[in-house]
């Protein structure tokens, strides 16, 4: 049980945050949950989580592209026991023609805000002789694809920052790992489905296996519930010795 921890996960009013949040609020974790907007919706995914698992769980609004917020957030979260580093946004187009505000919001909200975060989690962290950070990499923080430059940087770059986390962390009773999900079917993707079908004349099935999952070989996504589960994992006293690496939840696709 994780009874008495206190989890901050960004990025978590919608998609694999809010799925790994409920996991970790199933498993007895009071729960702080972000987004960068502050909405009624956003407060009452909060107070629904609470009243689903019993549990503590608050929504405070940060914006991740902002180091100060970034830092915020972890001091309005009165520190905290498990950081998961999850907010993400994607941007698709050739380098050359690539936005340069694009790449730097992608840079600051996919990398350098796990760096803020981090930085001020881990005095906290080292305080209490316990701690967990687990950052959500990707598939593209292992292998590339085209298009996708800045993405696929920041998610290397989110691998190497776990590894020096894991380093400056070690023996404090501390660990820190990146999880790299292939496909995972959030209502991002899933309302994808209906224009590919359109784009390909195909039917839902086929979109899904041979487009979608064309380099999942399992060809099944993953889903939200087995992030949150592999999150949960990395926080149990079976996980305490696993520090610096990654966790493909993939369905094969970076054994190719
Ligand atoms: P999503 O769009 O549902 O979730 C992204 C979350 O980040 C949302 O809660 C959004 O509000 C939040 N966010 C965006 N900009 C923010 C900002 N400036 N400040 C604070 N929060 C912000 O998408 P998702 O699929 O759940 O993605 C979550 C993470 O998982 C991302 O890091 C993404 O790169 C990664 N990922 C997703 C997949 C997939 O197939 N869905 C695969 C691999 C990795």
């Amino acid at each position: 049980t994780l009874a008495g921890k206190t989890a901050v996960i960004t990025g978590s009013n919608s998609g694999i945050g809010l799925g790994i949040a409920r996991e970790l609020a199933r498993t007895g974790a009071d729960v702080i949950l972000n987004s960068f907007t502050d909405s009624d919706e956003d407060h009452q995914i909060a107070r629904d989580v609470a009243a689903e698992f019993g549990v503590s769980a608050r929504y405070v609004s940060a914006d991740m592209s902002k180091p100060d917020q970034c830092r915020a957030l972890i001091e309005k979260a009165g520190g905290c026991d498990i950081l998961v580093n999850n907010a993400g946004i994607q941007h698709v187009a050739p380098i050359d023609e690539f936005p340069t505000e694009k790449w730097d919001a992608i840079i600051a909200i996919n990398l350098s805000s796990a760096f803020h975060t981090t930085a001020a989690a881990l005095p906290g962290m080292r305080k209490a002789g316990w701690g967990r950070v687990v950052n959500i990499a990707s598939a593209h923080g292992l292998t590339a694809s085209p298009y996708k430059s800045a993405y696929i940087a920041a998610k290397h770059g989110v691998v190497g920052l776990s590894k020096t986390t894991a380093l400056e962390t070690a023996g404090q009773g501390i660990t820190c790992n990146a999880i790299c999900p292939g496909y995972v079917l959030t209502p991002l993707v899933e309302a994808q489905i209906p224009d590919q079908m359109k784009a390909h004349d195909m039917d839902r099935d086929t979109v899904v296996r041979e487009v979608m999952l064309a380099r999942q070989p399992s060809k099944e996504f993953a889903t939200v519930e087995q992030l949150g589960g592999t999150t949960v994992f990395l926080c149990s006293p079976a996980a305490d010795q696993i520090t610096g690496t990654t966790i493909s939840v993939d369905g094969g696709w970076t054994a190719l």
